[in-house]
């Protein structure tokens, strides 16, 4: 008896979703309730913060662009003199900005690969600034008004009005990245509905599916 060839499974293509907002919005709380219901997130922000330290041919090129004290004597990144140097200078942020992102691009795209989920999320401050969510499934904006922002992020970081504002003004607008996405979570009120609204937000992701 010839036994028969058993169908190769198809393959499920993943599904990466990125997740954005301005600063206070609320953005890494919706990450981690994705995380509790089971979904991977690649933290962007977290993982620039070790990149630059772990992959030693970005580490060569931001010593080229800043110098060797861009890294402190036991070798690790010196955030605050990289923020002095790029504070007097903005062409040397788009500098290292262009090195950081395309190896953090990689990193994600790595990461992808050891995922198994239908769905990853990508949580970035930067999805339509740097164009990201033209690489996405679909993008989540959280957002809240700007003056419960800067309250929340005033109590977070102990800091002050101005400091959360200058940081805000340069951020693009709530008004147009709600333009760009496919999912907007208004953060206005408390923690359960915050919550109420992610899991919203993946059932309907499940659906769009069907
Ligand atoms: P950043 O861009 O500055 O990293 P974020 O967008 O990731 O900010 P979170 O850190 O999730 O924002 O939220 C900012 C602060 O506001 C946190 O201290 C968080 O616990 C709090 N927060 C978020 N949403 C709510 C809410 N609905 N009610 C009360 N506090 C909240």
């Amino acid at each position: 008896m010839i036994e028969e060839e058993a169908e190769p499974e198809p393959r499920v293509s993943t599904k990466i979703i990125g997740i954005t907002g301005g600063i206070g919005s609320g953005k890494s709380t919706v990450s981690k309730y994705i995380e509790e219901a089971g979904f991977p997130v690649y933290y962007s922000d977290i993982r620039a913060k070790t990149i630059v330290n772990d992959n030693t041919q970005l580490q060569q090129q931001i010593k080229e662009l800043l110098g060797e004290n861009a890294y402190d004597s036991s070798g690790l990144y010196d955030r605050k003199y990289v923020s002095k140097m790029i504070f007097e200078d903005e062409e040397i942020l788009l500098k290292l900005n262009s090195l950081i992102h395309p190896a953090v691009k990689i990193d994600f795209e790595n990461w992808v690969t050891q995922q198994s989920s239908v769905f990853v999320f990508k949580e970035t401050a930067l999805l339509f600034e740097l164009k990201l969510n033209e690489s996405c499934y679909k993008s989540i904006l959280v957002t809240a008004d700007d003056n419960c922002r800067l309250k929340r992020v005033m109590d977070r970081d102990d800091k002050t009005y101005r400091e959360v504002e200058a940081v805000m003004n340069k951020q693009m607008p709530e008004k147009d990245k709600i333009k760009f996405a496919d999912f907007v979570i208004f953060n206005n009120d408390g923690l359960e509905e915050l919550k109420e609204n992610t899991l919203q937000v993946i059932n309907d992701l499940k659906e769009s599916l069907k």
